[in-house]
């Protein structure tokens, strides 16, 4: 009998997921929880996670959430506006309640009308964060409208993140999601233990072409927009590459399905469900799969000084598909991302 293709990992984290809140949360907290041992839950709610108290609270809330028994952990974040204080941040960072802190430039995504309009009012704060060592995750597109959708990411590095790193030059930054090759060229231009990017399952598989293929395709639709076809080859290089200063987070964003499919659908894409599959598929497809286990469980820690987790899990590659299930939610439904081609890996 021939014996199926299986591979082993160390237990993944998510370096960026959006959990929510209440029912939400409740519906797509074990996709997370099952399938990473830690994760960084983005702050984004509404009203956002502000302060170290707004974070415990959270905490508590995704923790009452989980089943019994489940040792995931939740790793908070603040979400920085104009008015964010020093103090209270980096006491929370000290005292374990945040991990690090996000940066939304006001407007560029969903639940981001309180981001910051201008870095340069938080500099006494990104000098706060350097001094501790916390790390400063960046939405990394300009919100200009003057600014074509497709050119936001990198105008960002020229206007705003290269100023910024050179004001702050040890201040740990990760560029989130990241979408085109001037970043994946950027990041690689700086010190790993200072400037490191995440790279989502979707950007790794879809192009801005995929987005109209046959018409308009709302559950493929997220910010920063997918960008032309050797943006994505670059992304996946750099993912592949096992360059330490590139790893795993998902940025899976539950929406419901009418929120998606609407006269105005919302930015965002659940892949919780299969993230890890999705990864594999990239990597295998591009002979790199002895570099996966670096982007998806020890190339973040390291940045984050964080242990590698010590749990392993195994992968076998089956002979069909696998297919996943949308996740329900009330009346309603949140669509499993499906990337542009089969999946056949699935948990041992
Ligand atoms: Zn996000």
């Amino acid at each position: 009998m021939k014996t199926k293709k299986a591979l082993t990992l160390t237990k993944p984290d998510d370096w960026h997921v959006h959990l929510r809140s209440g029912e939400m949360l409740s519906k797509v907290l074990g996709d997370t929880a099952t399938n990473f041992n830690r994760a960084i839950v983005m702050p984004n709610l509404s009203p956002p996670i502000k302060t170290t108290a707004d974070a415990v609270l959270y905490k508590q809330e995704i923790e009452t959430a989980l089943i019994e028994n489940s040792d995931f952990i939740p790793l908070m974040t603040c979400y920085l506006t104009d008015e964010t204080d020093p103090d209270d941040l980096i006491s929370g960072f000290k005292t374990g309640v945040f991990t690090a802190a996000k940066l939304y430039p006001a407007g560029a995504t969903t639940n981001s009308d309180s981001g910051v309009t201008n870095v340069l009012l938080l500099d006494s704060v990104f000098s706060a964060m350097s001094d501790a060592g916390m790390p400063l995750l960046i939405h990394g597109e300009v919100v200009d409208h003057e600014i074509d959708i497709f050119d936001r990411e990198h105008k960002f590095i020229e206007l705003v993140l290269e100023p910024l790193r050179n004001r702050h030059p040890n201040l740990k930054i990760v560029f989130e999601h990241i979408t085109t090759r001037s970043a994946v060229e950027y990041v690689k231009s700086g010190q790993p233990d200072k400037l490191a990017a995440t790279i989502t399952p979707h950007h790794l598989s879809v192009n801005r072409s995929d987005l109209f293929a046959g018409g308009v395709r709302p559950h493929l639709y997220c910010l920063p927009i997918p960008k032309k076809e050797h943006h994505r080859v670059a992304l996946v290089e750099a993912a592949c590459s096992g360059d330490k200063r590139f790893f795993l987070g998902t940025d899976s964003a539950p929406h419901l399905i009418e929120e998606k499919e609407s006269a105005c659908g919302c930015a965002g894409i659940y892949n919780s469900p299969n993230a890890l599959q999705t990864y594999i598929a990239i990597f295998e497809q591009n002979n790199a799969l002895d570099k996966l286990n670096s982007f998806a469980a020890l190339n973040g820690p390291e940045f984050y000084n964080l242990q590698v987790n010590t749990e392993e899990v195994c992968f076998i590659k089956g002979a069909n598909p696998t297919s996943f299930d949308d996740v329900c939610v009330g009346d309603s439904r949140i669509k499993a991302f499906a990337p542009p081609f089969p999946l056949f890996w699935t948990v041992r």
